[in-house]
């Protein structure tokens, strides 16, 4: 144990000095299966040893996003306290679907949850818990808005609503919704996607006009998602006008907020997210911007009752004296056996201090003014508006299609210094799309990232 102790110190050490960046090879599902062909489960193996080959297989074949010079989608560098949190989860194992299972737990994560639930609402009552994932709490969002709009929902379902009950979206927000949509029964016929103005955010014109269209045609309008911090533009939808038409015609109004929902943190950022506070439910992911480890999403909801309406159950075997207890996980979410999944925010908070918590937000912000403005200063073109750090870009030679981003990408990703990806930019464009995604990620790692793609583009394309 000692020895296999030490060997993982000394990852976790590594972990945190200046390392190279690793891309992994490409690699088929066949490559894979060969090299995991010695493991075929039949004989036992000496812990330590397997230390090393497991290392050795998940370094050769992940693509190493905590590095300051991933500028993908949103997954971050972790804190320290994050992973030495989910260590203690993992050897506690603690239970947290019943109160009096973990008591501790559950009011470890309940400070946290009240903590960040003061940033988006200003009463107290609101009601928070964690989920696996932006995925779960925007589901938790569709299933509470259901169960508050549609009457009966939860003893009738959908075959006791007379009229089919849609929702809408806009067409930058997350494709969970489909998921969420085919999931609970609604259909894909419920998904009302409302295109983006030129900014990439909701055209409240057209939302109002087929809202109209909708009522008119006998269907059951009973949610609008707004989206703070689209994944392909980081752009806001405008949360305040949504929140003012949900109010005027009696919708839910959730916000998808799962990478931007951190810019409440800061002061600098918190007027871009003005509306997110009348919200009836909101969606953000620890494991995003707050920079914890895979999976920590967190639901809030100003209306208890509806998420109580949705989960709760009779189980014979809770205690009787137990069922009716405030902060009984399982009666107001999806989950069961629920991992200790706040721990890992708890201790960043706890440790880094809120200043900390929101200077890594504001660094990373900074870092993506400052990539704005490299950029423009070579010859690139910014193409989106948002005041969060995710920055896509084109250049005369992509506009006349002189160069193509896929090309340039191929690149990129073989040399294996950075990276970053494209997003469609319109007119059968692509653009470059760089997040700053690591409270890691310095001035140098960007510079030398713009210095690489200007010279890049600078070459003749030969397709
Ligand atoms: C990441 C993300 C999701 C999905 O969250 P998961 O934690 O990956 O399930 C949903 N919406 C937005 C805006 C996201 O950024």
């Amino acid at each position: 144990m000692r020895e296999l102790l030490k060997k993982l110190f000394r990852e976790i050490e590594s972990f945190y000095g200046d390392k190279e960046f690793n891309i992994p090879d490409k690699l088929s599902p066949g490559n894979v299966k060969q090299k995991l062909d010695p493991y075929d489960f039949n004989n036992e193996r000496p812990l330590p040893e397997l230390f090393d080959e497991v290392v050795d297989l998940v370094k050769e074949g992940t693509l190493d996003v905590t590095h300051p010079s991933y500028f993908g989608l949103f997954n971050p560098s972790v804190t320290l306290e994050s992973i030495v949190a989910d260590a203690l989860v993992a050897l506690y194992n603690p239970q947290l679907a019943v109160w009096e299972h973990a008591p501790m737990p559950i009011g470890m994560e309940q400070q946290v949850l009240s903590f960040i639930g003061s940033y988006l609402f200003s009463e107290e009552d609101f009601f928070a818990h964690f989920t696996t994932g932006g995925s779960e709490a925007n589901m938790t969002g569709v299933l509470a808005a259901l169960a508050s709009g549609i009457d009966s929902f939860t003893s009738e379902g959908l075959a006791g609503t007379p009229a089919p009950p849609v929702f809408y979206l806009s067409e930058h927000a997350h494709h969970s919704f489909e998921k969420i949509t085919k999931s609970v029964g609604l259909g894909m016929q419920a998904v009302r996607r409302i295109p983006g103005d030129s900014q990439y955010r909701m055209d409240m014109g057209i939302l109002e006009n087929r809202l109209k269209a909708d009522q008119d045609q006998g269907y059951r309008p009973f949610l609008v998602v707004g989206t703070a911090g689209t994944t392909s533009y980081g752009t806001i939808d405008p949360l305040k006008s949504i929140a003012r038409f949900c109010r005027r015609h009696d919708l839910w109004f959730h916000v998808d907020a799962a990478w931007g929902g951190a810019a409440v943190m800061s002061d600098r950022l918190k007027p871009h997210m003005m509306g997110i506070e009348q919200a009836d439910s909101v969606t953000i992911d620890a494991h995003k911007w707050f920079s914890v480890g895979m999976g920590a999403g967190m639901f809030f909801t100003r209306h208890p009752n509806a998420v109580k309406d949705m989960f709760s159950v009779d189980a014979d075997y809770v205690p009787e004296s137990n069922r009716e207890r405030l902060h009984q996980p399982y009666l107001t979410t999806l989950q069961w056996s629920r991992r200790f999944i706040g721990l890992k925010l708890f201790m960043t908070l706890a440790s880094s201090g809120v200043e900390g918590v929101t200077r890594r937000i504001e660094h990373q912000t900074e870092m993506g003014n400052y990539l704005r403005e490299s950029l423009r200063s070579k010859g690139w073109e910014i193409v989106n508006d948002t005041p969060l750090p995710l920055v896509c870009f084109t250049h005369e030679k992509l506009k006349e299609q002189l160069h193509s981003t896929s090309k340039i990408l191929d690149e990129i990703h073989k040399e294996g210094r950075y990276w970053i990806s494209d997003v469609n930019a319109g007119g059968g464009n692509r653009a470059f799309r760089a997040c700053i995604t690591s409270f890691r990620t310095r001035e140098e790692h960007i510079d030398a990232m713009v210095d690489d793609l200007t010279g890049k583009i600078a070459q003749e394309y030969s397709p």
